[in-house]
């Protein structure tokens, strides 16, 4: 029996003349696979235009809220005139349900004056489930059976609203008790991204941009044969089209190499999307719902290596680089754990960390929104060793960029960091900070936002990828 995951994104769900292509595509995948299973995200711009309305709410604009809840439903509303024939009204009531359910809660935010974690994601999740029903109306408006499916009775997660993490053994239980009877009687299942719920039933969100990972749950929950994204673009690219025009589709990636790109900042995949198929060998594709012929990116434990290679160039950006610096460091023990265990207390996730043999200093990177936070949080842990001199100074750089070469052929390849320093140089870029990871499969370097752009670009100048290089280059890797 095989079993297929598609995901479509939002600007795959942004239109009706979108979701037609998400229908003739699910035909065609249906043709090939015993069952598949559609998960959908919002309509590009609902989450976000979900958040804005929360917090008008909050702020107390009464007309603000009312408008931009107008421009939601007619969103909605035009998409249902275009692509349903049938069940018009039943859909639209539907919509009307989950939007009054939107204004019931942005007036207990007013009323209160608080919005809590709770309650965005009670909110921001509401665009999947509008977008999942439509879908499904609109499969059944062309005679194939479809049931939307809201993924918080499938996905159980913990209880960290806004980052919510599956809980695996539960969610597989849920996720195959509710797809099975409905795969059984040959419905598609149309399964909103994004959300989950608690043991207790409250809902929860993964994450922005966490519908990929949604897919991936559900995969690994179905022990899927394969997981396929589909997005706007041909696949994972050599580097962001939006910085690199030119950027060029990789025909196979390892999980190692997707994940450090993920991680690193392509937005063409969520980063947590990786682990649920990893641990089951499953294969992940990302496709492009307006070019669907195109094979796009297959992602497998291992892809051929090209020696020497940098496959692809990422960019972070808003960040900052805090350093920690003094002489008295040297040689004592706890500093680096006591610097780390501050930076955690405000939540805030460091992207990369150097440190100088010398150990007199420490820097590493954070988003900018924690700056403040975490520098309060660092003089007060540090206090007595700044009072000392022990440590001259803790310093913000603020505005930096982390850009990141990937590519496993790196690994144990001399003058791969010759190549990429070299090229930042002949672009007259400033390095501030290099870290390696070590699997070798990337190599991060932080330069001044500004020099974001050209740095990517100079680094684009030297990827590889398959079409371009001979047989003889190739070696299995991972
Ligand atoms: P979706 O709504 O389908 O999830 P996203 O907007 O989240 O789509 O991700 C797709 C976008 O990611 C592309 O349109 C592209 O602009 C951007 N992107 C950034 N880096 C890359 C990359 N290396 N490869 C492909 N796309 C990338
Ligand atoms: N709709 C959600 C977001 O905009 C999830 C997703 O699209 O993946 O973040
Ligand atoms: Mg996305």
């Amino acid at each position: 029996m095989s079993v297929l995951v598609t995901k479509f994104g939002g600007t795959s769900v942004g239109s009706s003349a979108a979701i037609r292509s998400l229908i003739q595509i699910t035909e065609h995948n249906q043709r090939e696979w015993d069952h598949v299973i559609v998960v959908v995200s919002a309509l590009s711009g609902v989450t976000d235009s979900l958040l804005r309305i929360v917090r008008t709410a909050q702020s107390g604009d009464d007309s603000a809220v009312k408008e931009l809840y107008t421009q939601l439903r007619s969103r909605h509303t035009q998409v249902i005139n275009e692509l349903l024939t049938s069940e018009r009204t039943e859909v639209q009531t539907a919509i009307d349900e989950l939007l009054t359910e939107c204004l019931r809660l942005c007036s207990g935010v007013q009323v209160l004056g608080e919005l809590t974690p709770r309650t965005l994601d009670a909110i921001a999740g509401l665009g999947e489930r509008m977008s999942a029903r439509i879908v499904a109306a609109a499969f059944r408006d062309r005679g194939i059976a479809a049931a939307a499916v809201d993924a918080s009775d499938l996905i159980i997660t913990d209880d960290r609203y806004q980052d919510a993490s599956p809980l695996m053994d539960a969610t597989a239980t849920q996720t195959k008790a509710q797809l099975a009877p409905i795969l059984h009687d040959g419905t598609t299942p149309v399964v909103t991204g994004f959300i989950g719920a608690t043991l207790a039933g409250v809902k929860t969100t993964l994450g922005r941009g966490g519908s990929d990972w949604s897919a991936a749950i559900i995969g690994a929950a179905l022990a899927a044969d394969e997981v396929w994204i589909y997005t706007d673009v041909d696949g994972v690219l050599t580097a962001d089209p939006r910085i690199v025009p030119e950027a060029r589709v990789i025909q196979k990636l390892s999980y190692n190499e997707v994940s450090e790109l993920a991680y690193f900042g392509a937005k063409v995949l969520h980063p947590k999307t990786i682990r649920p198929v990893v641990e089951r060998n499953i294969a992940l594709r990302v496709k492009n719902t307006f070019n669907p012929e195109h094979p796009g990116t297959l992602i497998v434990q291992a892809s051929q290596a090209i020696t020497g290679a940098i496959k692809a160039v990422t960019a972070v950006q808003n960040l900052c680089l805090i350093t920690v610096a003094g002489r008295g460091m040297l040689g004592v023990p706890g500093i680096a754990a006591r610097t780390f265990a501050a930076v955690a207390s405000q939540h805030a996730s460091i992207l990369m960390i150097s440190q100088a043999s010398s150990e007199q200093s420490i820097c590493f990177v954070i988003p900018t929104t924690h700056a403040d936070n975490v520098v309060l949080a660092l003089r007060k842990e540090l206090a007595s060793e700044l009072e000392r001199r022990d440590i001259d100074d803790i310093s913000v750089d603020m505005e930096v960029a982390i850009i990141t070469a990937v590519g496993a052929g790196m690994r144990g390849t001399a003058g791969v960091s010759k190549r990429v320093f070299g090229a930042i140089g002949d672009e007259r870029i400033n390095v501030v900070a290099i870290a390696q990871g070590s699997s070798e499969c990337a190599i991060s370097l932080v330069v001044h936002q500004a020099d974001a752009h050209a740095a990517v670009r100079a680094i684009h100048s030297l990827t590889v990828t398959e079409e371009t290089v001979t047989a003889n280059h190739r070696a299995p890797c991972n």
